[in-house]
Order: C-alpha cells, then sequence, then structure tokens
C-alpha cells in the first residue's frame, strides 16, 4: 500500500523548522523528504502554502502538491482584487489542488466577508478549502477563531464548497466531531495529533488521548472523511504511521493513507 500524506509543510533549510525537524528526527531539506517518502512508500504529499500568493513563490518538487496559502491580512484591504487575481492564478494550475486559510493566527473568523471571493474561486474549480482548526503553536493566536465550530458555520453558508478541517480540530474533538459528521461537505486531516521524535512509552502514556482519538472517529461512523497527514517537518513518519495505524481499524487504511486524499484532493497520480 503506498501512502498519501495530506499535510505537510515544504520550507526547506529555514532555520527556525530546522529546529522543528531536528526535534522530530527529520532532515528538513528536500533530499530529507524524498529520502523518507521512499522509506515509507508515500507516493504524494499536499503542501499547505506558508509562501504568500505569487505563483512564483509556492514551486515544489514533482512528488508535491499544494495547497495555496492564504494569511487574513492579504485580503484586509478594501480593495483586494489583486489578491484574488493570484489566488486564481495558482488554483489554475493543476499542481495547486486546493485552498488553506489560518484562523486562529489572525483574529479574523472564516466567515468574514473578506473570504467570499475566496469561497466563489473555491467552487468554481471545485478545489477544497483547508482551514487550520484547534490548537495553534504559540499562546498570541486565539483559540476560538480556529475552533471547529467555525468550520459548521462556514460549511453551512457554501453548501458546494468542499471544507477539510484540519488536525480534527484537536484537542476540541466532541465537537469536530460533531461538525464532521453532520455536514456532507466536511472532512478532516488527522496531522498534527503529536509532534517530535515519540519517546518508547508514548503511546502508553497518552492511552487515554489515543482512546479519546479513537472514540470520536468511530462515532462519525464513516471513514471516507479521514486523511492521513502529518505536519511534517513537525513530526516524524514512522511515529505518525504508527500513531494513524493505532486510531484506525486496519479495514480502512487503505482509506485514510491513501484513497481518500486521491479522491478529496483530485489528485491524478
Ligand atoms: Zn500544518
Amino acid at each position: 500500500m503506498t501512502i498519501i500524506d495530506a499535510h505537510l509543510h515544504y520550507v526547506p533549510e529555514v532555520k527556525y523548522f530546522n529546529t522543528i525537524a531536528d526535534n522530530a528526527e527529520s532532515e528538513n531539506s528536500e533530499a530529507g523528504l524524498r529520502a523518507e517518502f521512499h522509506a515509507h512508500h508515500i507516493a504524494c504529499g499536499i503542501v499547505m502554502g506558508n509562501a504568500g500568493l505569487n505563483p512564483e513563490d509556492n514551486r515544489f518538487p514533482d512528488f508535491l502538491r499544494y495547497c495555496i496559502g492564504i494569511e487574513a491580512y492579504e485580503l484586509g484591504k478594501r480593495d483586494n482584487s489583486a489578491a484574488i487575481d493570484k489566488i486564481e492564478a495558482n488554483l489554475r494550475r493543476p499542481q495547486c489542488v486546493g485552498i488553506k486559510l489560518y484562523p486562529g493566527y489572525s483574529s479574523v473568523y472564516i466567515t468574514d466577508r473578506r473570504y467570499e471571493p475566496v469561497y466563489e474561486l473555491a467552487e468554481k474549480y471545485d478545489k477544497p478549502v483547508a482551514v487550520h482548526t484547534g490548537q495553534t503553536a504559540g499562546s498570541n493566536a486565539m483559540l476560538r477563531y480556529s475552533h471547529p465550530l467555525t468550520i459548521d458555520d462556514a460549511a453551512v453558508l457554501h453548501p458546494h464548497v468542499r471544507f477539510v478541517m484540519c488536525h480534527y480540530g484537536n484537542p476540541f474533538l466532541m465537537d469536530a466531531a460533531a461538525v464532521a459528521e453532520k455536514n456532507g461537505n466536511v472532512s478532516v486531516d488527522l496531522s498534527g495529533l503529536i509532534e517530535g521524535k515519540l519517546s518508547p512509552s508514548y503511546f502508553q502514556e497518552q492511552c487515554h488521548y489515543l482512546e479519546a482519538l479513537r472514540t470520536w472517529i468511530t462515532y462519525v461512523e464513516d471513514y471516507s472523511k479521514f486523511m492521513f497527514g502529518t505536519d511534517w517537518p513537525l513530526a516524524n513518519y514512522s511515529d505518525y504511521i504508527e500513531l494513524t495505524r493505532q486510531i484506525i481499524p486496519e479495514k480502512h487504511w487503505e482509506a485514510v493513507f491513501r484513497k481518500n486524499a486521491e479522491r478529496i484532493y483530485q489528485l491524478h497520480i
């Protein structure tokens, strides 16, 4: 079985991410990522963009696709047509398989009016909108903007837009499960649930956390909604694959590790 990583970051040789990668015993470089993909039979990865809106700044190796990452301030101007044009230029490219929003890091809800043109484009190109949900890195961010219930609002207001709830709203798992179960246009990526290299006793020490993950994934009763993802370079691939195997029943591995991402992001690989 080959794997698709539905959520990673590609910022090779950036010092801040090098340190994060060191903590995960990963090598934050193209060669390092290629080696991981080869070792773990990963056929494709989807980069959550952090490089701004210019298409030329969003160039990635051939084994990767990307979601164009949008920060709230980029759409905050009264006339944001230049930003919208750039987003559309990305969406026209086959390598660009979706849109990524980062609420929580900006104090703007995803239902803010500034995002209306983004949702129109997502519908026009039939490419999903992936949204950071749940815990944020750093204490300056405000969690209510990244709470999974915000996805419910957006999904109801935009029934023809497909949403991906990144990180399953962790640790707001109960709320995330309600949103995922209720809305046919919401799926989930299981990235960012652990980070760094795990200690050998991790799974035993955190058995209740794993049980909570199993509980709220099982509750949804629809494994076609869940995608394997890591948040690399924050994560160690061996640990992350093991975690996913522990929280997903084996009969659904093919769907969760590969097929769902292939369908949701329309990857023709
Ligand atoms: Zn991420």
